[in-house]
């Protein structure tokens, strides 16, 4: 009996996502695929929707606009920053998000959009808000998560091994 997906069970997808213009921004070909742990909102809310209750083998294709996959554009444009001001920490790549500290304590992400010199392009929008996506997903496997996995709120690799 194959097991369907339900809150705390780990899924691995292989996925496509397609703007309204039909255009690839986001896949896991050439990939292993996706490892998520489904209950715990590490996907997008309209796609963790459509994969509840599927099996492994099922194929979804669901067009979410974007207040349920990546958000309403929040209007705030992008600020060049001096590459100082980033963490240390961070990769300074475009593509890559870190979290800034806020007042209310719980951070703020922002995305790297650019990196030109001694100055860093930030912004406060997922680089794919405001946007309408079409996810094709194909579900590989579906099992229960460890008590480890649930504890931690997302998936750990095939040997245990944090991804
Ligand atoms: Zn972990």
């Amino acid at each position: 009996m194959s097991q369907t997906i339900a809150a705390d069970c780990v899924v691995l997808i292989h996925y496509t996502v397609k703007n309204d213009a039909d255009e690839v921004v986001d896949s896991t070909a050439g990939r292993a695929g996706f490892s998520y742990l489904h209950g715990h909102k590490n996907i997008v809310d309209g796609l963790e929707a459509a994969l509840q209750g599927a099996s492994a083998g099922a194929e979804i294709a669901v067009t979410l606009a974007p207040k349920d996959a990546y958000g309403e554009h929040n209007g705030i444009a992008p600020q060049s920053v001096k590459r100082r001001e980033i963490p240390k920490q961070v990769r300074v790549e475009p593509g890559n998000q870190f979290v800034v500290p806020s007042s209310n304590g719980k951070g703020v992400p922002v995305w790297i959009t650019a990196v030109k010199g001694g100055r860093v392009t930030v912004d406060t929008n997922h680089p794919l808000a405001g946007k309408t996506l079409t996810f094709e997903v194909n579900v590989v496997s579906v099992r229960a998560a460890s008590s480890e996995e649930i504890a931690h709120g997302h998936a750990h690799g095939p040997h245990g091994h944090h991804q």
